[in-house]
C-alpha cells in the first residue's frame, strides 16, 4: 500500500475504497470486509451514505487493528448548525472513538461555522485530519482565506475526462491534496472503453480501470474507487506494480474535456442536495 502525507503531517493511503450508493442491507458490510481482506486500508464513507454502521462493523470484524485502517467520513449539510453533534453521530454509527479524516461534504450554507466545528473536534482528538469536498475554484478563493486552518484535502470529482486543472493548481499552492471522487467516471463507458487508455493497458497487461487509477495516483492524487464486485475491488488495487511513461501520462492528460458531470457553482445546488439526502437526526 502506497501512502502519501497530508499538509498536517498525517499519512493517508493513496487509494481508498469508496462506498457511495452501497446500501445498508448487508452489502456495505460485505464489500468493506472484501476490500479489507484484499488489502485496502482506507475506507471512504459519509453521513449522507447512511452506511457508516456497516463500515464500522466490517472494520471491527476484520480483526485488523483500528490504527491500521484509515477512515474518512463527512458532515452533511443539515448538521452545519451543530457540527459537533454531527461528528458524535458519525463516531457512534461507526462505533469508533476517532475518525482519521472528516470532511465538509458540500460547501453550501454556513460553511464557516461547519469548519470551525471540525477544527474544534480535531482539537478535541476526535478527528485526526479535516478537509472539504466539492469546492470549486470560486469557492476555494472565497472560503479558504476565511479559514483559520487549511483543509488537508478537497475531495472533488476527477477523472481523465474531467481533470480539474484549475482547482488543482490553486490547491497545490497550499499543498492541499486532491481526493478524486468518481475516479472511474462513476462507471462512464466512454472513459472505460477509451481506445487510448485500452492501448496503454495492453502494453502492461492492465485493464482500463487500472490504467485510469494509476494515472490519477501517479499524478499525485488520492483515489477512492467503489465496486461491489470482488474481482473489480481486487483489480482496482493492483496499480502499484507498473509505471506510466511521461508520454503515456501526456496522452491521458490530453483526454481532458474540462466538463465534470456536476457543477458545484450551479444555482440552487445546496438546496437540491439538502432535499435529496435528507438526514434529520
Ligand atoms: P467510481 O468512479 O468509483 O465508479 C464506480 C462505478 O464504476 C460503479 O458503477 C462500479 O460498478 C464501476 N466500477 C468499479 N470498478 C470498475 C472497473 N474496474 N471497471 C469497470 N467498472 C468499474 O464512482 P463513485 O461515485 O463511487 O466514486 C468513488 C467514491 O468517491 C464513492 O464511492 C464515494 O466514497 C466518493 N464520492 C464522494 C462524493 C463527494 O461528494 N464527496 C461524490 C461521489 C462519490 P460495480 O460496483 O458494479 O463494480
Amino acid at each position: 500500500m502506497k501512502n502519501t502525507k497530508l499538509n498536517d503531517g498525517i499519512e493517508i493511503p493513496a487509494i481508498g475504497f469508496g462506498t457511495f450508493l452501497i446500501p445498508s442491507d448487508g452489502s456495505t458490510y460485505t464489500a468493506v470486509r472484501e476490500a479489507l481482506e484484499i488489502g485496502y486500508r482506507h475506507i471512504d464513507t459519509a453521513t449522507a451514505y447512511e452506511n457508516e454502521e456497516e463500515v464500522g462493523k466490517a472494520v471491527r470484524d476484520s480483526g485488523i487493528p483500528r490504527e491500521e485502517i484509515f477512515i474518512t467520513s463527512k458532515l452533511w449539510l443539515s448538521q452545519f448548525d451543530n457540527p459537533q453533534k454531527g461528528v458524535e453521530r458519525s463516531l457512534k454509527k461507526l462505533g469508533m472513538d476517532y475518525i482519521d479524516l472528516y470532511l465538509i461534504h458540500q460547501p453550501y450554507f454556513d460553511v464557516l461555522k461547519a469548519w470551525e466545528g471540525l477544527e474544534a473536534a480535531k482539537a478535541d482528538g476526535k478527528l485526526r485530519s479535516i478537509g472539504v469536498s466539492n469546492m470549486s475554484p470560486k469557492m476555494w478563493k472565497s472560503f479558504i482565506p476565511q479559514f483559520e486552518t487549511l483543509p488537508s484535502v478537497n475531495q472533488i470529482e476527477c477523472n481523465p475526462l474531467a481533470q480539474q486543472k484549475e482547482i488543482r493548481s490553486l490547491m497545490a499552492r497550499d499543498n492541499v491534496k486532491v481526493e478524486c471522487w468518481g475516479p472511474l467516471g462513476q462507471g462512464n463507458q466512454a472513459l472505460l472503453t477509451n481506445e487510448a487508455i485500452l492501448q496503454i493497458g495492453e502494453k502492461y497487461g492492465k485493464n482500463a480501470g487500472q490504467v485510469i487509477l494509476r494515472f490519477e495516483t501517479q499524478d499525485g492524487m488520492i483515489v477512492l474507487p467503489k465496486s461491489v464486485h470482488p474481482e473489480r475491488i481486487k483489480s482496482n488495487l493492483e496499480i502499484f506494480d507498473f509505471t506510466l511513461t511521461e508520454d503515456e501520462m501526456n496522452i491521458i492528460r490530453a483526454l481532458d474535456t474540462n466538463k465534470p458531470s456536476r457543477d458545484p457553482d450551479a444555482p440552487g445546488r445546496g438546496e437540491y442536495l439538502s432535499k435529496k439526502f435528507n438526514i434529520t437526526d
